[in-house]
């Protein structure tokens, strides 16, 4: 991708929005921007049939943060391991040369709309083997707040 992201000064209707390209420096960063987000189509994934593909991770800019190799046990022979395409959220720009890459008829991997593609995990969950331990003492205080807080509703309020 164009690392000074010319469209995005170009822009007549400031489709792109500079602000939220900027890094901590101030300077714009092609690799801040969330166009979308890639999925994998498992069952068409030829990695996932125990073949060796990499096309995907290969063309990102982003190798190995956005996208990257990871290991699977090959169930259907009990004996290999097979090495699959895993997409992090946090890195990914939606830039489609993945997709682009992809060398089956129909791409196994394709950018969506990231209010489509992603869940929301609520603030009750915490995963503890990545948060720093204050953030996780932090949302047990909070959570333990809103216990107080509770009550149970009113006879009225139910039927409301
Ligand atoms: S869309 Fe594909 S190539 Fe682009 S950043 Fe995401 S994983 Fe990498
Ligand atoms: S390029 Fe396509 S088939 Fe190959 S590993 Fe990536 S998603 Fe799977």
């Amino acid at each position: 991708m164009c690392e000074d992201v010319p469209c995005a000064f170009a822009c007549p209707t400031k489709a792109f929005d500079i602000e939220f390209l900027k890094n901590e420096k101030g300077e714009v960063d092609i690799n801040k921007a969330r166009m979308g987000i890639v999925v994998v189509d498992y069952n068409s994934c030829i990695a996932h049939w125990g073949l060796q593909c990499d096309a995907c991770v290969r063309a990102c800019p982003l190798m190995h943060k956005a996208i990257y190799m990871d290991l699977k046990r090959n169930k259907r022979t009990g004996k290999h391991a097979m090495l699959v395409p895993v997409v992090d959220p946090e890195y990914c720009t939606g830039c489609g040369l993945c997709e682009h890459a992809c060398p089956i008829d129909k791409p196994a991997i394709y950018v969506l709309p990231r209010e489509v593609a992603l869940g929301k995990i609520g603030k009750h969950y915490v995963r503890g083997w990545m948060e720093q331990k204050e953030n996780v003492e932090e949302k047990i205080r909070e959570r333990e707040e809103e216990l107080k807080r509770w009550r149970p509703k009113t006879p009225e309020e139910y039927l409301n």
